[in-house]
């Protein structure tokens, strides 16, 4: 059978993950109780605020079954505050947000700082052939530092797209997979690009067959 990727639709754009994930030819459906998480192959996090998702997962009761199908190997896709969930360790966090883990990095919350807190750049991002992509970052972290099982997808190029030097971002994790968690810091739904949701679903067919 076909594997089924929830999307988490405790807050962000749940509608966009949805029709990626569709158009990647299979089957999405929202997840807000525990019950609808049993019965998904893999889930997508979408972007937020991980502070208030912290707290939904908790009120929703589902952090300790997310934490659970995590750790037994479900495969994840985190965007901007979903990577943040899915990282083990969070610098310029709330001291109370909790994390569901999975991916052995820390992020560097809010990490473009002021000048750039929002921004578009095209990133080459390995696992998705052809042309860059278009990466549309809000208020997004970065990947501080990375575990030894973990590879790198995306740097921050030294230029941006509107010709403004990255400074301290250029060369910066942004994409990053380790085994079957994969996560970006932009938001891949908002530009009708649907290749990293590809790469997702590929990897989620790759893992559900092997299963
Ligand atoms: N700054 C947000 C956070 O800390 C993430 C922003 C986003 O998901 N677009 O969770």
């Amino acid at each position: 059978m076909s594997p089924v990727i929830g999307v988490l639709a405790l807050q962000g754009d749940v509608r966009e993950h949805l029709a990626a994930v569709s158009a990647c030819g299979l089957r999405a459906v929202p997840v807000r109780r525990p019950a609808e998480l049993d019965a998904v192959d893999a889930l997508v996090i979408p972007g937020g605020e991980s502070t208030t998702m912290s707290r939904l997962l908790e009120t929703f009761e589902l952090l300790d079954p997310l934490r659970g199908r995590i750790g037994a190997g479900m495969p994840a896709y985190g965007s901007c505050a979903g990577m943040i969930l899915l990282a083990s360790e969070v610098l310029n966090g709330r001291p109370d947000q909790k994390q569901l883990g999975g991916l052995d990095v820390v992020v560097r919350r809010n990490a473009f700082g002021r000048q750039v807190d929002s921004f578009e750049t095209d990133l080459r991002v390995d696992g998705v052939p052809g042309a860059p992509v278009r990466a549309v970052f809000i208020r997004a972290p970065w990947v501080e530092s990375a575990g030894p099982g973990v590879q790198v997808l995306a740097t921050v190029p030294p230029v941006t797209l509107t010709g403004a030097p990255a400074g301290r971002a250029a060369g910066r994790a942004v994409a990053v997979r380790q085994g079957a968690v994969l996560a970006t810091s932009f938001h891949p739904e908002l530009t009708g690009d649907g290749r990293v949701h590809a790469l997702f679903c590929s990897i989620v067919r790759e893992l559900t067959a092997a299963a």
